[in-house]
C-alpha cells in the first residue's frame, strides 16, 4: 500500500487499522475495544485490554534475544562505558523494581525520576512500567524551585534520585537541589533512593534515603512479575518544555502508547531488532521516553543512552566527532537528535564527520524546532545520508508530520517535516474564523481533528478542565485540538511549519512570522544561530529584533565589520521576503536564551529587549545570554 492509503485507510477504517497495528505488542486479556471516544475528547484506546510497557519493551525479547545488546551506556563526562544484554537489563530492572516495591510502591503511585543520563533512569522508568506505577522523570539540568513544582503536582510517594551528574567535566551536584526542592514543595515524599556515584559526596536524611546499592544487593534474586495493567491505565506523566509559558503535565496511556512506539518504530524510524538507536535527547524529554528508551526496547533494538557533549571525548579532550564514532563502534542504523545540536557541530570542523565509518546509519532524524535549510543542507551534505526532520509535540509522543519511509519511500522536501502521520487527521484552519484552509499554500493554525491516534497525551495530570480549555476550545465554532503552530501545506500535501502562534509580530500592520525571517537571516553564509523576536515601537506597533551568533566571531570583530555585516544581513531579508520584515537591529551575540531542551526563549528574549521582568526563568539554559542582550538594552 502507498502512504496516502496507509494514510486514508487510518482515518476512514479507523477501528481497523489499529487492531493490525496492536498485534506489533503483547496483551495478557485481548482488548474488546479498539477505539471508544463516547466521550470526546477523551479517547480511550484498546478498552478491555491489559498489557505492560515493560514486558513489551524487556522481557518479551528474553526467549529470542536474551545476550543480544539492549542498552549501551556510554559517558564522556565520567569515560564509563558498559553494554547491557536484554537478559542484564531484565535482571537490573527487577532489582529496581523489588527496591520500590520494598519502598512501599503500589500500582498507581507516581515516582519522580530526577536522575543524570545513567542507566539506572532507564532501569527507574521500566521498573515503574513493570509494577503498574507512573512515571515522572524531571529532567536533571533543572534546579530547586522547577523541580518543587512539578513534586507537589505529581505528588510521589519515591523520588528517585543520584548524587551528581556531570556537564562538561564539571560535577554537578543533584542531592543539595533535590533537598532544598523537598524542603519548598508542600507534598513530602515518604522515601529517596539515592544511586551514588561517587562523584559527590552527600548527606542522608535519616528515615527517607535510602541507598540503591544496598536494595540492589537485597534484591539481586528477586523476581518481580509484570503487572497487567490496563490498556488506558497511565504509564506516565511529563511536562512539556515551558517555550511558551507554565508547563503542561501531559499524562500518557500504556497500550496505545505501546502500539504507537511500535508503529513507529516500523513505519517512521525502519528500526529492525538487533540494529541500534542512538538519540541524543535527553529521558528528561518527551524523544528521551519514547525514542531512548521504550520505542527501541519495544523494537528490540539496542539503545544509546549518552552522557555527555556533542564535542568532547572519552578522555574528556575536545572531540567534535565523539557522536560519529559511536556510530561506527556501535554500527548505529537510526539517529535521533535536534537541530540546535546540529548548529553546535556546524561550528566544529566539518572533517569530524569523516573520521569514522558511517556506512551502518540510515537516516538521521531531527525534532523539536524548526529545521532551517541550511542546518538542514549542511549536515545532509556531510552525512550523505537522509535528513528527516519530524514534527511533533510532547503532547503526542510520537511524529505527526515526517515521512514514513517504512510505509512508502518518498523524498523529503528541505524545510518541511513532510506529510501526516497514521491516525493523524491534520488540518489548517483560520485563526479568526475556524474555517479549514483547504487551498494549497494558505497560512493557518495546525489542528488535528479528534478522537486524537494512540500515544496522545489523555489529558492533563489531574485537570482534564485545563486539557479542554488550553487545546480544544482555541479554535472559535470547532472542538479540535489546537498545536498552537503555524502551518501551511503545499501542492504535494507536504507541511511546512512557521513557527508558534505567539510568535507573530505586526509591523506597521503586517503579520510577520518570527520564523520566516529568521529563516531569511540563517541563509546569510556567516549566521550559525539567530532569533527574531517583535520589540514595542511607539510608530510601528513593532518592530522586529534579530540577534545572531556568527559562526566565527571575528566576522563583526571590530565596530566596522558589525555594522557592515548588519547591513548585508538586512539585504537579504529585504531581497527574500520585502523591506516590511528587515529587523530594527541585527544584534551580535555570543548565545542565545534557550530553554534546556535547546529551544529559543522568545518570550523571555523579547521581555528584556522591552524593559520588562523575563519572568520564570527556571528553565533557561545558560542565563549569561539574557544577560549580555539586557546589556545592550540599558542605557550606559
Ligand atoms: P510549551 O508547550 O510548554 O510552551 P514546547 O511547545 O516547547 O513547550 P515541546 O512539546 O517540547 O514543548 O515542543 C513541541 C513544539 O516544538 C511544537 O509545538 C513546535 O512548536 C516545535 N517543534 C517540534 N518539532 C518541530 C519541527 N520538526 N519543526 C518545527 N517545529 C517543531
Ligand atoms: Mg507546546
Amino acid at each position: 500500500m502507498t502512504y496516502a492509503e496507509v494514510h486514508q485507510r487510518s482515518l476512514s477504517d479507523r477501528e481497523a487499522y489499529w487492531a493490525e497495528q496492536a498485534a506489533l505488542v503483547d496483551w495478557q486479556q485481548p482488548f474488546t475495544r479498539v477505539c471508544d471516544n463516547d466521550n470526546p475528547p477523551f479517547t480511550k484506546w484498546f478498552t478491555g485490554g491489559t498489557t505492560n510497557l515493560c514486558h513489551n519493551a524487556v522481557d518479551r525479547h528474553m526467549a529470542t534475544r536474551p545476550d543480544a545488546p539492549a542498552l549501551i551506556f556510554v559517558s564522556t563526562e565520567t569515560g564509563q562505558e558498559r553494554v547491557y544484554s536484554f537478559s542484564e537489563l531484565h535482571a537490573e530492572v527487577q532489582c529496581m523494581a523489588a527496591s520500590l516495591l520494598a519502598l512501599g510502591v503500589k500500582q498507581g503511585d507516581r515516582v519522580l525520576v530526577y536522575l543524570p543520563m545513567i542507566p539506572e533512569a532507564a532501569f527507574a522508568m521500566l521498573a515503574c512500567a513493570r509494577i503498574g506505577a507512573i512515571h515522572s522523570v524531571v529532567f536533571g539540568g533543572f534546579a530547586s524551585v522547577s523541580l518543587a513544582s512539578r513534586i507537589d503536582d505529581a505528588e510521589p510517594v519515591v523520588v528517585i534520585s543520584a548524587d551528581a551528574g556531570s556537564r562538561s567535566g564539571k560535577v554537578v551536584a543533584y542531592k543539595p537541589l533535590l533537598d532544598e526542592a523537598i524542603r519548598l514543595a508542600a507534598h513530602k515524599p515518604k522515601a529517596v533512593l539515592m544511586v551514588d556515584r561517587g562523584l559527590s559526596a552527600f548527606e542522608r536524611v535519616p528515615g527517607r534515603d535510602a541507598d540503591y546499592a544496598t536494595l540492589r544487593e537485597q534484591h539481586r534474586a528477586t523476581v518481580v512479575p509484570c503487572t497487567w495493567v490496563d490498556s488506558t491505565h497511565p504509564s506516565y506523566t511529563l511536562y512539556t518544555s515551558g517555550t511558551t509559558g507554565k508547563p503542561k503535565g501531559v499524562q500518557r496511556d500504556t497500550g496505545g502508547y505501546a502500539v504507537a512506539l511500535a508503529a513507529s518504530m516500523k513505519q517512521i524510524f525502519m528500526g529492525q531488532p538487533g540494529e541500534t538507536f542512538f538519540s541524543t535527547s535527553d529521558v528528561g524529554w518527551v524523544v528521551g521516553h519514547s525514542y531512548i528508551v521504550y520505542g527501541p526496547l519495544i523494537a528490540g533494538m539496542a539503545t544509546i543512552m549518552y552522557e555527555g557533549l556533542p564535542t568532547r571525548g572519552m578522555d574528556g579532550q575536545p572531540d567534535a566527532a565523539i557522536w560519529w564514532s559511536l556510530v561506527e563502534r556501535y554500527k548505529v542504523t537510526a539517529m535521533f537528535s535536534a537541530p540546535t545540536a546540529v548548529r553546535v557541530l556546524k561550528k566544529q570542523d566539518p572533517a569530524a564527520l569523516k573520521k569514522y565509518d558511517l556506512s551502518s546509519l540510515r537516516a538521521l532524524f531531527l525534532a523539536g524546532e524548526p529545521l532551517d535549510e541550511p542546518t538542514a543542507r549542511w549536515i545532509s551534505d556531510a552525512l550523505g545520508r537522509p535528513i528527516i526532520d519530524n514534527y511533533w509535540q510532547t503532547e503526542s509522543g510520537w511524529p505527526i508530520l515526517t515521512v514514513a519511509n517504512g510505509i512508502e519511500p518518498r523524498a523529503s522536501k528541505f524545510g518541511s517535516p513532510g506529510v501526516p502521520m497514521p491516525g493523524y487527521d491534520v488540518k489548517l484552519v483560520d485563526e479568526a474564523t475556524g474555517e479549514e484552509l483547504k487551498g494549497a499554500n494558505q497560512k493557518g493554525v495546525l489542528v488535528i481533528e479528534g478522537p486524537l491516534p494512540p500515544g496522545f497525551m489523555q489529558t492533563v495530570w489531574r485537570d482534564d478542565a485545563r486539557f479542554v480549555k488550553t487545546y480544544w476550545q482555541s479554535v472559535p465554532g470547532r472542538q479540535v485540538y489546537s498545536t498552537f503552530d503555524w502551518g501551511i501545506r503545499d501542492e504535494d500535501g507536504y507541511f511546512f511549519i512557521l513557527g508558534r502562534t505567539d510568535d507573530v509580530i505586526n509591523v506597521a500592520g503586517h503579520r510577520l512570522g518570527t520564523r520566516e525571517i529568521e529563516e531569511s537571516i540563517s541563509s546569510h553564509p556567516a549566521v550559525a544561530e539567530v532569533a527574531v523576536v517583535g520589540v514595542a515601537d511607539n510608530l510601528k506597533g513593532q518592530v522586529a529584533m534579530a540577534f545572531v551568533v556568527l559562526r566565527d566571531a571575528a566576522f563583526a570583530a571590530d565596530a566596522n565589520d558589525a555594522l557592515k555585516l548588519e547591513g548585508d544581513i538586512m539585504k537579504v531579508v529585504d531581497t527574500q521576503l520585502g523591506a516590511v520584515a528587515r529587523p530594527a537591529r541585527v544584534r551580535f551575540v555570543n548565545s542565545l536564551p534557550k530553554t534546556r531542551s535547546g529551544k529559543l526563549l522568545r518570550r523571555a528574549l523579547q521581555a528584556v529587549c522591552e524593559g520588562r521582568d523575563p519572568g520564570d526563568l527556571t528553565t533557561i539554559e545558560d542565563p549569561t545570554a539574557l544577560l549580555q542582550i539586557k546589556a545592550l538594552f540599558t542605557p550606559a
